[in-house]
This record gives structure tokens, C-alpha cells and sequence, in this order.
């Protein structure tokens, strides 16, 4: 984190949220700490027959309003910190999209990268078995994040339920298909952004046939973002990736590059476009910015430099506070993380629905109700920062900790 420490960013505009609605101590204290930490180092076997200790992580931020939800990372720079902000995060947006859960987040400090299945499979299965003093259908059910995916998810599932004796589907969300996973799920966080970018182009009027759309991040959130919004008309003229970015003035062909990627594991080389590095992806003149990469990405230093239009905040945060009032004086419309990549807590909720009811739902259902929970929470968020006169990050902040701090007071924890 570069300028100042990540839980303690969160931490402050959650502060002066608090003043603005003139939460009480009591309350606004319990929203400036985490509710359960838990740090784990254990060992897992590597395939050359070493011995490697690994730390992780697994933080309840807060769980007024229902079980902590939130997802699993893995990242070699992970830590508690990070870990913590993370978590405040999803409490935030949990509240946004009115979900009933509270928010978490998990870690491991590894590179998935260059590990193996079988490497991963003992971490995973290791570390679920360290955090299940925690996690549960009822109590704190983790999801894929940045080197996670639905097979970690099985893995978590599967050693979850082995602890159990039974099966138990609604422990994670994200999982495959087969094993209780939801319709629609590996697309949602993507798909939900695509939905904010089309009701922020129509607020302001603009078509999006034909906008123009850079994306840093090429991962889960990322790549589909690209493809549906290429879907929409868009020229997707930008995107990048950890190893840098590529870019045609003409528009890229998407799933082209899609396909390239899976060749090649990134989209640089791609041939049909330049390269650029991932700072002038940023740069770009573009209608639409969606950074989906990681936090920190604009920051006080380069934020005189965007020229979009619209920036949708796929990853979680990914502007600091400096950049954001820069970005604010710049006239540049930011939809929050905490609303604008929900699409993911949203279908995990139904996904965890549908496994406590076995009964699960059609992709249309799925689609059509992930519609619904972001058009509603899209508009709450615009109907605050119009009546509060401010921009649309602080309305989703007010729109959340309104909501925690209601529930905070209805059961009645500070009588
Ligand atoms: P992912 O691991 O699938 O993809 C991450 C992408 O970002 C990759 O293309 C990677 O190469 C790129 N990247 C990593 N570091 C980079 C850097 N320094 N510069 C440029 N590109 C970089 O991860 P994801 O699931 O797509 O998550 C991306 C972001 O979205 C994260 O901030 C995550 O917390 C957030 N998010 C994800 C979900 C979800 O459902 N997966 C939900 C909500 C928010």
C-alpha cells in the first residue's frame, strides 16, 4: 500500500462517514475494528518432498447484519492489513446491495502461479483445515478472489465436509456447478460492473455503442467485463495484465485476445495491437476506465493523467482517497468498488440460497435478479449523492453504514 496503510484508508472514510451522520461512538468504534482476526502458519508438502511453512489468513470484519461473507486470496504480498481492508470491504458492500451478510475476507501469502495442482490442492485443503474454527454455512462463507477459483472452492468444500462427516454445498460460493455452484456465478462480478456501466451511461446520457473502454486486469472480473461490454457495441481499445497492456485505436478483437491469453497465460504479444505498459493503459483517452486488477492502481502521482470519462471500479480499491478528490475536481463520474463490482456477493448470496434450499435456479433467473439487486442499489446510491450533494463513493459509504448502524441499533447490542 503506498500512501498511507490499507484498513486504516478504509478505516477513515468510514470515520468521516461516521461524522457526517453523526453515528455514535458506540457504534462508529465497533466499525473501526475487526470483529475476529486469525492468522495460521502451516506447513504443506511440495512436490520435490520439501517442507514449506505458509502464513494465511482469515478476518471477520463485522457481522451485524448476517454470516461474514467475503473472499479467498492468493498473492504473494498479501497480509493482515490488506487482509482487514479487505474485509471492511465486503461489509460495506454487503450493505450497499442490501444482502444480509456481514464481511470477511481470507489469505495466503503464496504464488499460485508457479506452484502445481497437487501443491495447491495440499495448501488449500491445509489451510481450510486451520480456518475451520471459523467458517461455516451460518457462520462465514469464503468465495474465489484475485488466484482463487472454483476448484480452490471444491477443495475448500470438499475438506470442509470431510471435517463434517457430511456434505455441506453453502460453506463457499464460486464452487463448480456440479457440486452446488450457481448459474451465472463465474460471470457475475464482471457482468454486474457491465449493468453499472450501462444505467452511469445512460444517467449521463451517453450511448454505449461506440464509447470507448479501457480495462486493466485481464482475470475473472476483467476479462468478462471486455467481452460483455465488446458485447455492447464498445471499442475495447485497451487492456493489460500484470506483464503490461496492449492497445488498438481501432478496437481490439476480444475474445481474440481472450483466446491468446489462454495460449499464452497474458495478452501481451498479442499481435494485432501495441503494447503499452499498464500506467498508460491508465492514460488512455477513453469514455469508460475499469481498473480490475488489484488496489492502488490510481493513486495522487498518476491521477492528473486519466482522462476517462467514467471510471468503474472493478477491483477493490483501486484509488486512493488522495486520487479520488482529484478525480472529483476532475469532473470524472467513479462508481465505488463497494457497488460497482457487488455483481459477486450478490450471486454468491443466491448461490448459498440455493444450496440451503437445494433447489437452484435457471441462468435466466439468476441474470434477472443480479439485474434487479444492482439496478435497485445503483439507484439508492445516485438518489443519496443527488440529495446529500455529494459523489457517488461517499453515498454508497452513507447508503452502507446507514443500514449496519439501523441494524446495530435494532438489536439493541448498545441499549
Ligand atoms: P484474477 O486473479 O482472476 O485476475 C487478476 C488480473 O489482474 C490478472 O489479469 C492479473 O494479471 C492482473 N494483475 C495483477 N496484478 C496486476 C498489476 N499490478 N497491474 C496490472 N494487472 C495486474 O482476479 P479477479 O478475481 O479478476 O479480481 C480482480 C479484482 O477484482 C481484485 O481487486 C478482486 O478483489 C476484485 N473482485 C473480484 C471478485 C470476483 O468475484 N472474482 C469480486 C469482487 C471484486
Amino acid at each position: 500500500m503506498t500512501e498511507t496503510n490499507a484498513f486504516q484508508m478504509v478505516v477513515s472514510r468510514i470515520d468521516a462517514i461516521c461524522d457526517k451522520l453523526k453515528v455514535k461512538d458506540a457504534y462508529r468504534l465497533r466499525l473501526e475494528k475487526c470483529e475476529r482476526e486469525l492468522t495460521v502458519n502451516f506447513p504443506v508438502r511440495m512436490d520435490d518432498g520439501t517442507v514449506k511453512v505458509f502464513t494465511g489468513f482469515r478476518v471477520q470484519h463485522n457481522d451485524t447484519r448476517g454470516p461474514t461473507k467475503g473472499g479467498i486470496r492468493y498473492h504473494p504480498d498479501v497480509t493482515l492489513d490488506e487482509t482487514r481492508a479487505l474485509a471492511a470491504l465486503m461489509t460495506l458492500k454487503s450493505a450497499v446491495v442490501n444482502i444480509p451478510y456481514g464481511g470477511a475476507k481470507g489469505a495466503v501469502a503464496c504464488d499460485p502461479r508457479v506452484m502445481s495442482q497437487n501443491e495447491l490442492e495440499r495448501l488449500t485443503r491445509r489451510y481450510t483445515s486451520e480456518i475451520s474454527i471459523l467458517i461455516g454455512p451460518e457462520r462465514d462463507i469464503p468465495a474465489p478472489d484475485v488466484g482463487t477459483n472454483p476448484q480452490v472452492m471444491a477443495w475448500i468444500m470438499d475438506t470442509y465436509s470431510m471435517l463434517k462427516g457430511y456434505s455441506v454445498l453453502s460453506v463457499v460460493t464460486g464452487k463448480p456447478i456440479g457440486i452446488g455452484g450457481s448459474k451465472g456465478r463465474l460471470s457475475a462480478t464482471g457482468c454486474g460492473c457491465v449493468i453499472i456501466a450501462r444505467l452511469v451511461a445512460q444517467h449521463l446520457g451517453i450511448g454505449l455503442e461506440g464509447a470507448t473502454v479501457a480495462v486493466q486486469g485481464f482475470g475473472n472480473v476483467g476479462s468478462v467485463v471486455a467481452r460483455l461490454l465488446a458485447g455492447e457495441g464498445c471499442k475495447v481499445i485497451g487492456i493489460s495484465d500484470v506483464n503490461g497492456g496492449i492497445y488498438s485505436a481501432k478496437g481490439l478483437d476480444v475474445d481474440s485476445v481472450f483466446a491468446h491469453c489462454q495460449e499464452t497465460d497474458s495478452v501481451v504479444d498479442y499481435k494485432v495491437a501495441e503494447a503499452i505498459t499498464n500506467a498508460e493503459l491508465l492514460a488512455l483517452e477513453c469514455d469508460i476506465l475499469v481498473p480490475a486488477a488489484m488496489e492502488d492502481q490510481i493513486v495522487k502521482a498518476n491521477t492528473a493523467d486519466i482522462k476517462a470519462r467514467i471510471i468503474v471500479e472493478g477491483a477493490n480499491a483501486p484509488t486512493t482517497p488522495e486520487a479520488d478528490e482529484i478525480l472529483s475536481d476532475n469532473g470524472v463520474f467513479v462508481v465505488p468498488d463497494i457497488l460497482a463490482n457487488a455483481g459477486g456477493v450478490v450471486v454468491s448470496y443466491f448461490e448459498w440460497v440455493q444450496g440451503l434450499q437445494a433447489f437452484f435456479w435457471s441462468e435466466d433467473e439468476v441474470n434477472h435478479q443480479l439485474q434487479t439487486a444492482m439496478g435497485n442499489a445503483f439507484g439508492e446510491v445516485l438518489e443519496m449523492s443527488q440529495s446529500e450533494k455529494v459523489d457517488m463513493r461517499n453515498a454508497a459509504y452513507m447508503l452502507a453504514i446507514k443500514r449496519i448502524v439501523d441494524a446495530m441499533e435494532a438489536r439493541g447490542i448498545f441499549p
